[in-house]
């Protein structure tokens, strides 16, 4: 387990069982908009005297580690007073999601604020616990860093990436779809954090565009490892993840493994382009038949290349799956998405 590495005891989630935790760190009182967020993010890494987050070169020092040896007595975790507290970014099923900063370097970070009262009552310490095991080690510039963690008597913070434009999920209800060139860069760009995690042998199993979020440069960022795993995973899960999203062994209860990354992969490319995805039914029972039988419509609008793709994708035989690899190199990706391409949100923002 990656938090036994950390060599952070006093940073555990959650104390043992539901006994209180022994950290004493301060609750301060949420400000709403106690600072102005910098129009370019800060860059340089969190980091000070007494803690380094970022950079170190040890990915599982998540946080550097409270010390035991008396010379360093004043390195200590992290608390919520290390940070100015901005306006609210966004509410989660378990807590809520801050602009913060860091009060010495003035890094600028996102505070995801939960409640341990509420983690305990849905009995999802596990998913917590392996969201920062997994999240913490992760390195790639379309997944969304997690700097580190720390708690108090009745809350944990997790200290993330800050992701300027938000949920993908919100981008695209405001649009309503992506035209080719932006859908084929996000799926270009979601291809090779795949790739990414897979080498580290982690599936993330819940990839949907609510777990997405979209940085300053409007790159995509995948967040939420909440019901990520290590492979391999045969076990048969309980099914998680939202129902659109589930490949046909999930729903089947059947054993998976990386090819549940690649199929929801296809979903999220149909999504992008139509604005609805791709089984979407008037009711569960007609959203199973047709991930099943693969029931897939293409409005007129979609290109025969980038049909071809989902086709490839959206296979229920898992080994049968395009890999990953093959992804970046389909002629719908190169034409639509070759390297150095910008989503056209982008462009649209730099010529106004
Ligand atoms: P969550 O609890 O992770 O589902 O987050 C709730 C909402 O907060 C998301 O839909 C985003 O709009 C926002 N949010 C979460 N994390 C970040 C972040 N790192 N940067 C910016 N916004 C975020």
């Amino acid at each position: 387990m990656f938090v036994n590495k950390c060599n952070c005891k006093e940073n555990r989630l959650l104390s043992d069982g539901r006994t209180v935790c022994k950290c004493s760190a301060n609750t301060q009182k949420m400000a709403t908009d106690s600072f102005k967020v910098p129009a370019v993010p800060v860059s340089r890494p969190l980091q000070n005297n007494t803690k380094v987050i970022n950079e170190a070169k040890d990915s599982s020092a998540c946080i550097k580690p409270e010390s035991s040896n008396k010379k360093d007595d004043k390195k200590k975790s992290w608390s919520v007073t290390d940070f100015d507290l901005g306006r609210p970014l966004g509410k989660g099923k378990f807590g809520n999601v801050y602009l913060a900063r860091e009060k010495e370097s003035h890094y600028v970070v996102a505070l995801k604020v939960l409640f341990k009262s509420q983690i305990l009552d849905s009995e999802i310490e596990h998913q917590v616990r392996r969201e920062v095991e997994i999240q913490c080690r992760l390195r790639h510039p379309n997944i969304l860093r997690m700097y580190g963690y720390f708690h108090d008597e009745k809350r944990i913070y997790l200290i993330l990436e800050y992701a300027k434009h938000g949920a993908l999920y919100k981008l695209l209800k405001e649009r309503g779809r992506f035209d080719e060139k932006t859908a084929a860069i996000y799926i270009r760009d979601l291809t090779k954090a795949l790739i990414y995690c897979h080498t580290k042998k982690v599936i993330h199993r819940d990839i949907k565009p609510e777990n997405l979020l979209i940085g300053h440069n409007w790159e995509l960022k995948i967040a939420d490892f909440g019901w990520s795993v290590h492979s391999p995973s045969s076990r048969r899960m309980t099914l998680c993840g939202t129902l659109d999203y589930l490949s046909p062994e999930m729903i089947d209860g059947k054993p998976h493994s990386y090819a549940v990354d690649i199929w929801s992969l296809g979903v999220l490319c149909y999504e992008l382009l139509v604005g609805l995805p791709p089984f979407d039914a008037k009711d569960t029972h007609q959203t199973y038949r047709k991930i099943r039988y693969v029931i897939i419509k293409y409005p007129e609008f979609v290109s025969e290349k980038a049909k071809d793709l989902m086709g490839k994708l959206l296979v229920i035989n898992p080994e049968q799956r395009l890999p990953l690899a093959h992804v970046l190199q389909h002629p719908w990706i190169l034409e639509n998405a070759p390297e150095g391409a910008q989503p056209t949100v982008y462009t649209a923002e730099q010529q106004s």
